[in-house]
C-alpha cells in the first residue's frame, strides 16, 4: 500500500516539473478508478481507497498516466500523442480507459467453469473460492481457477 503524504509529493513533484501551477492534485473517493483528469478544473485525481491498496510503483504509473492526459489535452484521448508522452515521462502501462486503469495492473485472473473472470491485485489467498455469480454460497461445482496473469494480458486490459 501507498502512504498518501508520499502519493501527494510525488503528484506535486509531477505536475511542478511536467505542468505547471494552473493544476493541482487531490485525492478523490473512487473505487474502481485508479485516477482521473479533470480537465475542467485542471486538477489530478487518485482514489484514496486504491491509493491504499496499490503498490507505490502502481500508483506512480496512475500519476503518470494522469499527467501525460493532462500533456496531452483532452481531445487526444488515448491517441499516438499522448502515447508518445506517457512513454516519454515513464509510463509502462498500456493506454486504457480510465475506467480501467486499475484492471491493468491486476495480477490475477480466476475463472469459474462457467466462463465467469475475476480480477484480482494481489494472489487470492483462498485456493477454493466458488464462484458468486453461479451460486451464492459455496459451491464446489463452480470452484474458481486462478493463474497469474502476462503482461501482455494485463496491458491489453
Ligand atoms: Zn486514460
Ligand atoms: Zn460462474
Amino acid at each position: 500500500m501507498s502512504d498518501l503524504d508520499w502519493v501527494r509529493g510525488v503528484a506535486h513533484e509531477l505536475i511542478r516539473v511536467h505542468l505547471d501551477a494552473s493544476w493541482s492534485f487531490d485525492f478523490d473517493h473512487a473505487k474502481k478508478r485508479a485516477g482521473l483528469c479533470n480537465y475542467t478544473e485542471r486538477r489530478i485525481t487518485v482514489s484514496r481507497y486504491l491509493a491504499q491498496r496499490h503498490s507505490d510503483h502502481e500508483v506512480h504509473q496512475t500519476l503518470l498516466h494522469e499527467v501525460a492526459h493532462a500533456m496531452a489535452g483532452h481531445a487526444e484521448g488515448h491517441g499516438p500523442e499522448w502515447r508518445r508522452i506517457a512513454r516519454e515521462i515513464g509510463y509502462v502501462g498500456g493506454a486504457t480507459h480510465h475506467g480501467e486503469v486499475a484492471a491493468e495492473f491486476a495480477r490475477w485472473v480466476g475463472s469459474c467453469p462457467n466462463g465467469h473472470e475475476f480480477l484480482r491485485f494481489r494472489r487470492p489467498s483462498s485456493r477454493t473460492a466458488s464462484c458468486a455469480r453461479c451460486s451464492r454460497r459455496f459451491d464446489r461445482r463452480y470452484l474458481i481457477t486462478w493463474r497469474e496473469r502476462t503482461e501482455a494480458e494485463r496491458l491489453a486490459s
